[in-house]
């Protein structure tokens, strides 16, 4: 295996994006600690990677030594010291809270080396506003990977005003490394993926507000005649309609664009627990 851009890399939090971003460093031969608050936490996500990497063998995309030695190569620990001792790189897969990434970066700063370059994947918030809480800003990049990140090859890689340029060149080869297709987006709201596909989504909602078309037939409508692989409003359920709220209020407030505001509809059916997916109803009935 060639030399890694960033040999040691740390991920922190361990949820649905965490486990697969430190699922496809350590296939690409990286050695990887990753981090959560709790055994729990850590334990789920160590396990998921886990289960990606057998049901890979199981179905001949992934060799059974590929799968041991992304094993040997991702460590977890709930000690953040421990975690982020030697790291190159960091990234961030916490929760979606401005403050959140502020105050876990500012903290993580002072335990690496000044060359650690920062990653955030955070789906819409500013990264310059995450990076703006470090003394060494120009190393933060948002790092925007889609679910299941062991899947989905798009990697958006944000930039603010000051990122260094070294840090860019470094993200590109190390998106080449993990196997991406990498695009460059200035770091304006919702980036290019969110803003598109959130306009999408409350547009789809909108009009079942309105009585257009039933939910499915709206999402058929996209998905033969646009040739989108899934419709927006099942790509709602499968986010979560709390997530994609926030994200709609957000971007409304930000880009002074009524288009992203969350209808009533939605409003209603997270009130009403219909969360999408994960909590088995939404648009679809998922059980
Ligand atoms: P998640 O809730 O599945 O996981 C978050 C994890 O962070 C949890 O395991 C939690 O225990 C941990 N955590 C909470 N506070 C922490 C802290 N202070 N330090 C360390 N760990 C902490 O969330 P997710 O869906 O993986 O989303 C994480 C980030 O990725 C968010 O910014 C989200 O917007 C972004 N994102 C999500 C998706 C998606 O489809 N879920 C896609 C792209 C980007």
């Amino acid at each position: 295996m060639p030399d890694n851009t960033f040999p040691n890399v740390a991920i922190v939090g361990a949820g649905t994006m965490g486990h697969g971003i430190a699922q496809v460093c350590a296939m690409a031969g990286m050695e990887v600690r990753l981090f959560d608050l709790s055994d729990d936490a850590l334990q789920r996500g160590l396990d998921h990677v886990h289960a990606n990497l057998d049901k890979g063998v199981s179905r001949g995309k992934v060799s059974e030594d590929l799968r041991d030695e992304t094993l040997m190569r991702l460590a977890g620990s709930t000690v953040l010291e421990t975690a982020v001792d030697g790291a190159d790189l960091v990234i961030e897969a916490v929760p979606e809270v401005l403050s959140l990434k502020q105050e876990l970066f500012a903290t993580i700063e002072p335990l690496v080396d000044e060359g650690t370059v920062f990653g955030t994947n955070t789906s819409s918030l500013s990264v310059g506003a995450i990076a703006g809480a470090m003394s060494r800003p120009e190393v933060v990049v948002g790092l925007h990977f889609f679910n299941p990140v062991h899947i989905m090859k798009l990697l958006e890689v944000v930039t603010h005003p000051t990122t260094a340029d070294d840090a860019v060149d470094r993200i590109q080869t190390f998106g080449k490394e993990i196997g991406k297709d990498c695009i460059y987006v200035k770091d304006f709201p919702g980036f290019a993926t969110s803003r598109l596909g959130v306009c999408l989504g409350m547009e789809a909602i909108r009009m079942v507000e309105q009585g257009v078309a039933s939910a499915e037939d709206i999402d058929t409508a996209m998905v033969l005649g646009y040739r989108h692989p899934v419709g927006p409003l099942k790509l709602t359920d499968m986010v979560g309609l709390d997530v994609r709220l926030h994200i709609g209020e957000y971007l409304a407030r930000e880009l002074n664009n009524s288009a992203f505001e969350p209808p009533q509809l939605m409003r209603e059916m997270v009130k009403d627990g219909r969360l999408g997916k994960k909590a088995g109803r939404g648009f679809y009935d998922w059980e």
